[in-house]
């Protein structure tokens, strides 16, 4: 995957049915087409077949789940594989979030088995990593995204590489009103290149997307996406407003 700009919405487990599908068509209708940004809209599992058929035929739109399960199928209540959320016309998949790390305890080899699950059915990764505050404030925040990364990619080829998209989500700044500066989200959007470029190659890490997530919204993204190592946005509380959405797309 080349470089390009990226806004990807992360609805979490908000919405009814209704919602979701006013959602969709409100942002189809209020957003550009017409730019080169690619749009990804996260909703909950039970709507992703609907929001898939919605954005079909819109331009430089896709789809993904916000998880997926490390198993490729079988008996395991309650969970949902790769190749389903493919199977609905989804093409990505959110994995590691800090609040799937947090309240589902997910660990380094749970989320290196569910990129192997997705990567085998066709989907694409996005890739969640990012410190709690008490690491910024103790001065380990490089040191630990480096482990979380290295962790978690090490095992994985560079051609596996090309269909990951990385997310700095720093914890802190997380549904806290509270986004990092543009310095912060550069400062370790650039250490996450040197980080890959180490693990990989220049040439891979130069054409990693790196998204930025945590607070951002309508009236920051601007500053953010100006950052020459931030290729977009997750955006989560301000991705439920179509009005707040499309302007964070407009905002390259
Ligand atoms: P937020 O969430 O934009 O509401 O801070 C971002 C995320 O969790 O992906």
């Amino acid at each position: 995957m080349k470089r390009q700009k990226i806004v990807a919405g992360n609805w979490k487990m908000n919405c009814t049915r209704t919602e979701a599908t006013e959602l969709v068509r409100a942002i189809l209708l209020n957003c550009d087409h017409s730019g080169d940004t690619l749009n990804l809209l996260f909703p909950p599992f039970p709507f992703l077949t609907e929001v898939c058929a919605l954005i079909q035929e819109a331009n430089n739109f896709k789809a993904g789940a916000q998880n997926c399960s490390a198993q490729a199928r079988g008996a395991y209540t309650g969970e949902v594989s790769a190749d389903m959320i493919r199977s609905c016309g989804a093409s990505y998949v959110i994995v590691g979030h800090s609040e799937r790390r947090q309240y589902f305890n997910e660990q380094p080899k749970e989320l290196r088995g569910k990129i192997q699950q997705a990567l085998a059915s066709g989907l694409k990764v996005i890739f969640c990593f990012g410190e709690q505050l008490s690491d910024r404030r103790a001065g380990n925040h490089f040191q630990l995204v480096k482990t979380q990364i290295t962790d978690v990619l090490s095992g994985f080829t560079p051609e596996q590489l090309t269909n990951l998209v990385l997310a700095y989500e720093p914890v802190w700044a997380i549904g806290t009103g509270e986004t990092a500066s543009p310095e912060q989200a550069q400062s370790m959007h650039a250490h996450v290149r040197k980080v890959l470029s180490d693990l990989y190659s220049t040439n891979l890490s130069d054409n990693t997307n790196i998204l930025y997530g945590g607070s951002c919204n309508a009236q920051n993204a601007k500053e953010l996406f100006s950052c020459p190592d931030v290729d977009g946005g997750l955006i989560g509380g301000a991705s439920l407003k179509a009005d707040e959405f499309c302007k964070i797309m407009a905002s390259f």
